[in-house]
């Protein structure tokens, strides 16, 4: 992939390490340092397969750790009704 063309701009994609945002089941979710190739111009972003897949167990991950932390709060707020 290195030395290819941008799609839309023709720019030249240069591998970097980026915050990375993407949508996930209609959350945002960041994840640090994630290598991806990056447009010089027009600074359009691309992930690898294998990198898009593990950005996906990330997210898989963090919806898990938030369903654990949101389950005591629930029980609170039925103990004070
Ligand atoms: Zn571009």
């Amino acid at each position: 992939m290195k030395g290819d063309q941008c799609e839309f701009c023709k720019g030249e994609m240069e591998q970097r390490r980026i915050l990375a945002r993407f949508r996930f089941k209609g959350q945002t979710i960041y994840v640090e340092n994630v290598p991806a190739w990056v447009c010089n111009r027009c600074g359009e972003q691309y992930f690898e397969a294998p990198v898009y897949k593990h950005l996906e167990d990330i997210a898989r991950q963090r919806e898990r750790i938030q369903r654990v932390i949101s389950f005591p709060l629930a029980e609170f707020d039925a103990a004070i009704a």
